[in-house]
């Protein structure tokens, strides 16, 4: 266990939106943002936390339904403008995107020394039950937390939720209605809140070896295609066909299987030809894909489906944006790609 040291680090609060902030509106009883003040001031605890809390709030709010790239650039710059001032960042978010944003930001920064720990509610903060309360308070808490040296203990994009802190690229929303929101199916939790907090030190990430900088450009042009049991060709062919495709991430049966007609791998094959990768990802919570172990993967290994292993979904599609712009090529998208830049991916290789 360890313990925030004397020093008392600052902490930078920031508010995007969610349903931790939200009130319902009156005449259609629908949970709306609504303003930052109103957090503060159902958590009068957050003032005994031992450290110095500064916070910084969106002028316009979201439910994170709303988020697009364009708001992952607006949180980042406003952590990269403020990064030499703080010692730790803890974002409030919507939940139904987190996973997408701490998986996006994971891949934007580089260099990234300092804890940013993204935390919502299942419920409004000031509804009696909430669950706002200890997310926010421990999130602070695990944002604080300093070794001997006075380095943070966190140096990653997280996001923090009922008990756990998981890491941000590996994180998935799986319950809609329990306070126990999200999961970490293939990488466990860097840490758990009980009566200590009880981090797992040798999962972390260790010190970066470049310099902290983020990177903006994403591309938008990418296709998450969801296959089913009776899936219309021709509408897939259409959807393929867009002429401003970039990249495609296929989400396949169990270790990655697809239905292996002609005609879906010729269509496949004609994009990967193009230069578009197409990335396999399961359907499945846990486990990794494994190309050829089914014939039914076997075509998509052959032409050159890239395996995406256990990587989830939110993981996968946030890498292909930022790395698209980067590469020019299939072969050059399939180096970057299998790399582990950022822990959203495990080390073994079972393929
Ligand atoms: N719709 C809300 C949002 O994602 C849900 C939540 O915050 O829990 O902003």
């Amino acid at each position: 266990m360890i313990r925030a040291k004397n020093k008392r680090p600052n902490i930078l609060l920031v508010y995007t939106g969610g349903t931790i902030g939200m009130v319902k509106n009156a005449e259609t009883g629908a949970l709306c943002p609504f303003d930052f003040e109103n957090i503060l001031s159902n958590i009068p605890e957050i003032n005994m936390i031992d450290c110095t809390l500064h916070s910084y709030s969106f002028p316009c709010l979201l439910d994170s339904s709303n988020i697009n790239p364009e708001n992952w650039t607006q949180i980042a710059s406003v952590i990269e403008e403020k990064y030499d001032q703080y010692d730790g960042f803890v974002v409030l978010h919507g939940t139904d995107t987190m996973a997408y944003t701490t998986s996006a930001l994971s891949f934007m920064f580089s260099g990234l020394e300092k804890p940013v720990i993204f935390t919502g509610s299942q419920l409004p903060i000031g509804h009696l039950r909430t669950d706002a309360k200890e997310n926010l308070i421990t999130a602070i808490e695990l944002a604080s937390l300093t070794e001997a040296d006075s380095m943070p203990v966190v140096r990653e994009v997280c996001l923090y939720f009922q008990h756990e802190l998981y890491r941000g690229n590996r994180s998935t929303k799986v319950n809609a209605e329990q306070f126990s929101a999200f999961a970490s199916p293939n990488c466990p939790a860097l840490a758990h809140s009980g009566v200590h907090l009880s981090i797992n030190k040798e999962l972390l990430r260790q010190p970066a070896m470049s310099e902290f900088a983020l990177s903006t450009s994403l591309s938008s042009d990418v296709l998450l295609l969801h296959i089913y049991p009776g899936m219309n060709q021709e509408m897939i062919k259409y959807l393929l066909d867009y002429p401003k495709l970039k990249g495609v991430i296929l989400l396949t049966y169990g270790a990655g299987n697809a239905p292996s007609n002609e005609d879906f791998i010729d269509l496949l094959k004609q994009k990967i030809d193009q230069d578009i990768p197409i990335v396999n990802i399961t359907q499945c919570l846990k486990g990794t894909v494994s190309q050829g172990d089914y014939a039914v993967s076997e075509g998509l290994a052959k032409i050159g489906v890239i395996s995406g292993r256990d990587m989830t979904k939110e993981a996968a599609l946030t890498k292909m944006m930022y790395l698209l712009p980067r590469v020019k090529t299939v072969n050059e998208f399939r180096k970057m790609f299998e790399k582990d830049l950022r822990g959203e991916i495990s080390a073994i290789i079972r393929e």
